[in-house]
């Protein structure tokens, strides 16, 4: 073990004596570089060689080092020094192992030592002081084996010389580094200095007279590493062995004030978090004397209460636990803290098992649909038959199908599903599913996103607090199926399949969800559901109200409803039938209701506020009638009728249907005379456009029976348009009213105003079967028509029609186009003499015909006429030839 020493502590008196050291060997050398001491002391090194003593440790030129020896070659080298006063020759040995190390195992440069004490310690090993002299290099080593000593003939190595400029800049610049990593060293770093040097050794190190001398001093008391060490000692260079220290030094103060500055961070964090703690507890404390309600156990003891109370699986249980614990040894202001929180408290307070107590008894359930909602008897019907399967299936496995409740907007179907859950007795939960674009709305976000939080369904199940309520899924036809953040209806598809839905998997809790409970009910206004999920649902069709259906939901519903709302009492408020009447004709254009029931409310309104500005003296009940209504909300604002005063050419009233009900609109044809040319107008599509033009060729095809001219169409433009041209249309069934339309504005035949038709045709003329009957005749009954033909394939579905569009309509079921045609013009279509322009007529044609043939005729007879007046020129010259030359022969002859 190596011990630097001071250079006071360890000298003896005799050591302070003048010492000339004995040569073991004649050659005498004198080093160039001394220490402090030996300047003192003027001391001469003359021997060349001496004793070898091989050290684990570098000593560098200067230090005094205390050393216990344990081989016995060195023992007996440091006592020969001792006795001798000689030196000794200090390397390292690059290989440990060897014991006889040869001079290339050995360090290039050593150092001359001088031996200043020696004796035997306590554990009989040789304890001595030894003194770094100068740098020397082996030049050979002497082996006799009659020495028990090794021996090397050393050369002195001196320090190179410096310019004394330089010399004097990197002296100051090395004590000033040393001044500034002991600056850092006093404000808490760690120490720079050997363990047991005093600080004094820094006063002396200033004293040295050379930059070299000074470096090496240093290295030996510094905490340098062992490499830095070997370094200095290799370096002959003083300039070097400045810059290596200066380097450590820097190094270490730049160290010392970053850890300092790490340190005083995190103890202002600490602070922190101490000083919130304590002022908590001084609000608690300051709570307590004040009497003010505190829960004394920790958020901790509470959540772990809250877990084991919580009515959930084993595995929720467990998962949340571990978050409790894992939130207890958190620090208080670690951002997680927030979100370990935030989810333990979701889990809690979700209702994993807490289920309301379902009414089972069909009659009341029954009883509730009949009280909220008039008429719609068919689908009350078919929603108590879902639920009496519902209730039976329960007890054997717990799903069933999904109801979808389709139709029109204000058609009821929010308000029916709100009824089947008080039916039912389940809560009544909805979310809307219109202009969902993000899949994890409905399944949530990972919990590795900031500001994650559960899916729609599952806050949906916080905020109702039970696992079977009903749930609305509102408007599942507007999901979007194609989107860059996931598939929604593949979600939903999840939440509703009876065979997935068990095990519902919210990405946010990432734990099962059983939704086998829910009721989960779906509406929408279209068939446009994606398929998959089509499947899953059992559709109930909630078609348009008739316009009596629609008097008693006002009458009985509505107006009753508003006027609770509007504060208003049925002694001071009412609106007479004639009145309900000319709101539900002439004030809305609607399938079903809500517009209805706005137009109430608006007039209960006014009615609130003016008996609140003009309070009467004799208060009476306030009577709305057709008057009063046109009084306080103008004049009417649809008029069906109005549309259809007479028969007229080229106008036929078909009927539409879209999912906001039915629609009459009509379809116009004007023919003009031109070049055969066609314009579809009104925003058609591209289905519509080929049914105009398959009614088209149908009329072109059929032209003689209609007493037309076959080539007609020649000579004719046809403008065939649909009004409202703002609005896209779109679909086949106008097929029969376009041809109807065609063929009176070709022939002039007017159309019957009172008739209404739908219906697909074939280039063959067949009608063809076609959706939303009900709607269509609805709008036909809206519209004031009388008769209106519909596909003979459609009449299977008038037996569910409302009565009174059974009663006021005259039906026709028609196979073909032309059943359609006799029914709407106004005269036999066939015998109907065209009353349009001559040429397209098929009498004039005929005519046309007869005179063409008769003019083809003549030409052809004509120049068979002349072919044969040719033909018999050329035999008369043919033959008055042959008798010429009769003649001539006979002469010859
Ligand atoms: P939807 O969901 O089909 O758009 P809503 O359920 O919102 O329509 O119905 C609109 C309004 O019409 C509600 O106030 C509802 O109570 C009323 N309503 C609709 N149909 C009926 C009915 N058959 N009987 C009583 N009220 C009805």
């Amino acid at each position: 073990m190596v011990k630097a020493k001071t250079s006071e502590q360890e000298k003896s008196p005799e050591q302070k004596l003048k010492r000339t050291r004995k040569a073991p060997v004649k050659k005498t050398a004198t080093p160039k570089t001394k220490t402090p001491e030996n300047n003192q002391e003027n001391e001469t090194i003359k021997d060349v060689t001496y004793p070898l003593v091989i050290m684990r440790a570098v000593i560098t030129p200067g230090a005094n080092v205390t050393f216990a020896a344990g081989r016995e070659s060195t023992v007996m080298a440091m006592q020969e020094a001792l006795s001798n006063k000689s030196y000794i020759a200090i390397f390292t040995q690059n290989n440990n192992s060897d014991l006889r190390p040869e001079k290339e195992d050995l360090s290039r440069i050593g150092l001359l030592c001088e031996v200043l004490d020696g004796s035997y310690d306590d554990d009989n090993k040789f304890r001595s002081t030894i003194r770094g002299l100068q740098r020397i290099t082996i030049k050979r080593i002497i082996d006799d084996p009659s020495d028990h000593v090794r021996r090397v003939e050393v050369e002195l190595l001196p320090d190179i010389e410096v310019d004394e400029t330089v010399a004097k800049r990197y002296f100051n610049a090395v004590f000033a580094a040393l001044d500034m990593a002991l600056e850092q060293q006093n404000n808490g770093g760690r120490n720079i200095l050997v363990n047991n040097v005093p600080a004094d050794m820094i006063t002396k190190a200033r004293s040295c007279s050379s930059v070299g001398e000074a470096c090496d001093f240093l290295a030996q008391i510094l905490n340098l590493p062992s490499n830095d060490k070997r370094y200095i000692l290799d370096n002959l260079d003083p300039v070097a062995r400045a810059k290596a220290i200066i380097a450590f030094l820097n190094n270490y103060s730049y160290k010392a004030e970053t850890d300092k500055k790490i340190a005083e961070e995190a103890r202002a964090a600490m602070d922190k978090s101490q000083r919130d703690f304590y002022l908590h507890e001084q609000l608690r404390a300051i709570k307590r004397e004040l009497n003010i309600n505190i829960d004394d156990s920790s958020d901790i003891d509470e959540y772990n209460n809250k877990a084991d109370a919580l009515d959930a699986p084993e595995e929720v249980i467990t998962r949340v636990k571990k978050e409790i614990s894992r939130l207890a040894s958190m620090p208080i202001n670690s951002g997680e803290n927030s979100t370990v929180r935030n989810y333990i408290e979701t889990i809690l307070s979700i209702p994993w098992r807490t289920q309301s107590t379902l009414n089972r008894d069909l009659a009341k359930a029954r009883d509730i649909l009949e009280h909220d909602h008039y008429g719609l008897e068919k689908v009350k019907d078919r929603i108590l038959e879902f639920l009496a399967v519902q209730t039976r299936r329960e007890n054997v496995d717990a799903h069933g199908q999904i109801l979808c409740l389709m139709g029109p907007p204000g058609i009821g179907k929010t308000s029916l599903a709100n009824s089947i859950a008080k039916a039912t007795g389940r809560k009544y939960v909805r979310i809307a599913l219109g202009g969902m674009y993000d899949e994890s709305e409905i399944r949530g976000h990972r919990r590795t996103y900031i500001g994650s939080m559960p899916g729609r369904i599952i806050q949906s199940m916080i905020k109702c607090e039970v696992n079977n309520p009903l749930f609305l899924l509102d408007e599942i036809d507007k999901v979007s199926t194609n989107s860059f953040h996931g598939d929604i209806s593949a979600a939903l598809l999840e939440v509703l399949d009876p065979e997935q839905n068990k095990s519902f998997n919210d990405n946010y809790l990432d734990l099962e969800y059983d939704l086998s409970h829910t009721l989960f009910i779906a509406t929408a206004n279209s068939y446009n559901i994606p398929p998959a999920l089509r499947d899953r649902m059992e559709i109930i069709d909630l078609s348009s109200y008739t316009a009596d259906e629609k008097f008693h939901i006002a009458k009985e519903h509505l107006l009753p409803k508003q006027l609770v709302k509007n504060g208003l009492s049925a002694d001071e408020f009412n609106i007479s039938d004639a009145g309900l009447k000319q709101l539900i004709t002439y004030y809305t254009l609607e399938a079903g209701v809500r517009g209805l029931e706005r137009i109430i409310a608006e007039l209960c309104r006014k009615t609130v506020k003016d008996l609140m500005i003009n309070p009467p003296k004799n208060p009476k009940k306030v009577v709305l009638g057709v008057k009063e209504i046109e009084k306080l909300i103008g004049p009417k604002r649809f008029d069906f009728t109005s549309k259809l005063k007479e028969n007229r050419v080229g106008i036929v009233n078909g009927l539409s249907v879209s999912s906001v009900g039915g629609d009459m609109l009509q379809v116009e044809v004007i023919a003009n005379e031109g070049k055969g040319s066609h314009l579809l107008t009104g925003q058609l599509g591209s289905v519509m456009k080929e049914s105009v033009f398959a009614a088209i060729a149908w009329v072109r095809s059929h032209a003689r029976a209609f007493n037309l001219a076959p080539d007609f169409y020649q000579s004719v433009d046809l403008n065939v348009h649909f009004p409202e041209g703002a609005i896209p249309k779109d679909g086949p069934s106008a097929g029969c009213a376009t041809v109807t339309a065609i063929l009176s504005a070709l022939t002039g035949n007017p159309v019957r105003s009172d008739v209404a038709m739908t219906g697909e045709i074939t280039l063959r003329g067949d009608v063809l079967a076609i959706g939303g009957l009900k709607e269509k005749l609805l709008a036909a009954l809206r519209g004031g028509v009388k008769t209106v033909c519909i596909p003979y394939e459609n009449k299977k579905d008038l037996w569910d029609m409302p009565k009174v569009v059974l009663d006021s309509l005259t039906i026709k079921p028609v196979k073909t186009i032309n059943e359609v045609l006799d029914i709407a013009l106004e005269n036999k279509p066939h015998k109907f003499e065209p009353k349009t322009l001559e040429q397209w007529t098929l009498k004039d044609y005929i005519d046309r015909e007869h005179k063409r043939k008769l003019r083809q005729e003549a030409e052809e007879r004509k120049i068979s006429m002349e072919i044969k007046d040719s033909s018999e020129a050329s035999v008369t010259a043919i033959k008055n030839e042959e008798s010429k030359g009769d003649k001539k022969t006979d002469a010859q002859d």
